[in-house]
Parts: C-alpha cells; sequence; structure tokens
C-alpha cells in the first residue's frame, strides 16, 4: 500500500522533483490537492522556522494528518550569510530572481571571498511529532550569472568540485547533488524507518 503523505508547496516543479527522489511506495499529495489555494505564511526569522511555520499551518487548517514542507535559503559567506531567509525577497517585495542576483553581484563586487551555500530544511510532522532535516551543498559566486536552466540564484552558484553552474546543468544532474535533493534524501531514510 502506498503512504499518503501532504507536502506543503504549490510549486509543481518541486512536487515532481521530490516525487522522483521518494519513489513509487508513496503517494505524494501538493496542496491543490488538498484544496489549499492561500499562501502560506512564511513570517519567521530563520529557514528552520519557515519551514516548521508551512508544515504546522497545513494540521492546523485542513484535514490533514502528516505533511512536510521545505525552506530554502542562499547564504552568502562574505556578506554575514545574506540573503539567507530573505532569498526570495532580497532585491524588494517583488520577488525577482534577476534583481536578488544583481543586488548579491553588487554587494560582492572586489571580494575575494565568494564562498555560499544552499542551505535546505525540510519540517515533517509525523503522528503528531515534529522532525527536522538539513541539507547543504558548498559552492562559490560567480562574477556573472552563465545557464538559463533551473531558476532562482542558479546562475550564480557553482557548486565545490565543478565547473558549471547550477543553471548550466541539467535538471538530473542538480537534483543528484542539490540541497533540496539532499535534505529529501534523510526524510525518505526517516520515512523508510517508521
Ligand atoms: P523557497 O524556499 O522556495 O521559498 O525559496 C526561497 C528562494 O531561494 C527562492 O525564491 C529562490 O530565489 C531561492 N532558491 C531556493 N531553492 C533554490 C535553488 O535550488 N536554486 C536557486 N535558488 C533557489
Amino acid at each position: 500500500m502506498k503512504h499518503r503523505i501532504v507536502f506543503a508547496t504549490g510549486n509543481a516543479h518541486k512536487i515532481k522533483e521530490i516525487k522522483a527522489i521518494l519513489g513509487a511506495d508513496y503517494d505524494l499529495v501538493g496542496l491543490e490537492e488538498i484544496g489549499c489555494h492561500e499562501d502560506i505564511p512564511e513570517t519567521q526569522p530563520t529557514i528552520q522556522g519557515n519551514a516548521l511555520q508551512k508544515a504546522r499551518y497545513v494540521i492546523e487548517h485542513y484535514d490533514v494528518q502528516n505533511c512536510f514542507a521545505e525552506d530554502t535559503g542562499f547564504e552568502v559567506a562574505a556578506i554575514n550569510n545574506e540573503p539567507g531567509v530573505y532569498s526570495a525577497r532580497y532585491a524588494g517585495p517583488d520577488r525577482n530572481a534577476d534583481n536578488n542576483i544583481k543586488l548579491v553581484l553588487e554587494k560582492l563586487q572586489n571580494q575575494e571571498n565568494r564562498s555560499a551555500r544552499f542551505r535546505t530544511v525540510v519540517a515533517l510532522i509525523l503522528e503528531g511529532k515534529e522532525y527536522t532535516f538539513e541539507g547543504i551543498i558548498n559552492g562559490n559566486v560567480k562574477t556573472e550569472k552563465s545557464g538559463t536552466g533551473g531558476f532562482g540564484y542558479d546562475p550564480i552558484f557553482v557548486p565545490e568540485g565543478e565547473t558549471r553552474s547550477f543553471a548550466e546543468m541539467s535538471s538530473e544532474e542538480k537534483n543528484k547533488i542539490s540541497h533540496r535533493a539532499k535534505a529529501v534524501q534523510q526524510l525518505k531514510a526517516f520515512l523508510e524507518k517508521h
């Protein structure tokens, strides 16, 4: 029998990506399928706080027993791990990836330390208990954009040991090594034990 679990996202791209990692034993259900069409609040000061807030919201407001949510931040060492929890709206409220990238590159002008990482936290609520799983990928910020794939900060991020940006990789390549994939692998290992 398949295990039904709700993933608190309206992003079809993420559902597809995570379905591929979890495999056929899980019936992954997105927010639309449970009749949730609202923007779930993400008002916490940390990535972990936002992931937990989203998962708790779904459990509290919908007829759902088991649910997980994820939140991701891009953390650049030389600027105190900004944009971090503000990654989606770093350059303003309109969530414009191009402007967000421009602002990061501007702040890193003449900066030798270009190390950065993506960090994902997955928050799971299972049978009333809360669990979190973290996935990190380290790398460096380029001085200009390259590539057309992916989304968000992908065109300026080169993972450690690579020469190409995330945006120059196929989605399969990125999804093998990404922050989100690492966090979801841990979620999968945990679910398999329960
Ligand atoms: P969220 O967790 O989907 O809200 O992501 C917050 C922001 O982080 C997004 O708007 C993107 O700008 C950025 N982000 C999240 N995941 C990735 C990724 O895999 N590549 C590049 N940027 C990402």
